[in-house]
């Protein structure tokens, strides 16, 4: 297939990137990110990119340089209030998201200055929304959708559902944390990357880590 070639290319390195991507707090494999940067140069053919679950912009940097490269836009969805694991007193929690003020988690500070740093305000549009209110009126057709948000069944769900139906033919839908093995994590996006293949609406590109990479076939 394809892309199969293109992932066989030497992948794109930190040093390439507009930023030390070890600085940028998250949660993203450097191959899974390369991956990433190469799907959104492909799908910057066929329509704007859109992630769900920005955090601090680690997987943002490696989408929007794509996205700069072939003059694209990557709309960056994430109500920047955290994820169930990164509350007080969870396993992810991080202090320094911790606002004071609001007493509540607040990642876009650091996701915003990461964007500046990394030069890519001009090709990045955060929506500080929870993803369901982002896709409330979406209707354009996009190139690449990544989901790395919420890992209830009921978020993961929700963001498939709102997403993946705006997926031009042709486009990529990558979906982050699949563990087959319960053991290994959360079944939520497993489950949903279940769904998508059992669709016939999308076909399996490629698993790079536990990045599932799936594109949308009619
Ligand atoms: N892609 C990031 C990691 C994302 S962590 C990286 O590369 O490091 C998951 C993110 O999803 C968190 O920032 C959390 O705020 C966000 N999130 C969780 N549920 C959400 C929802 N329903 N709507 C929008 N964002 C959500
Ligand atoms: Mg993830």
């Amino acid at each position: 297939m394809e892309i199969s070639h293109t992932l066989e290319q030497p992948l794109a390195l930190p040093e390439d990137l507009p930023v030390d991507i070890d600085s940028i707090k998250g949660f993203l494999d450097p191959q899974e990110g390369a991956t990433l940067y190469r799907l959104a140069a492909e799908a910057g053919e066929l329509g704007p990119c859109l992630e769900v679950g920005s955090y601090c912009g680690k997987s943002t940097v490696y989408l929007g340089s794509a996205c700069k490269l072939m003059r694209n836009t990557l709309f960056a969805v994430d109500h920047h209030r955290g994820s169930e694991e990164h509350q007080p007193g969870e396993e992810y929690h991080d202090r320094d998201l911790f606002d004071e003020r609001s007493q509540l988690m607040d990642s876009f500070h650091h996701f915003r200055s990461n964007m500046r740093a990394a030069d890519l305000e001009e090709f990045v549009v955060p929506i500080v929304a929870p993803s369901a209110v982002a896709a409330r009126h979406w209707s354009t057709p996009l190139g690449l959708v990544f989901i790395d948000g919420g890992h209830s069944l009921d978020a993961a769900m929700t963001d498939y559902r709102s997403w993946s139906r705006h997926i031009v033919p042709g486009g990529y839908l990558a979906i982050h944390d699949i563990f087959p093995d319960p053991a290994d994590g959360g079944q939520a996006p497993y489950e949903i990357y279940k769904l998508a293949l059992a669709s016939a609406q999308f076909e399996l590109v490629a698993m790079v880590k536990t990045l599932g990479i799936l594109r949308r076939i009619q």
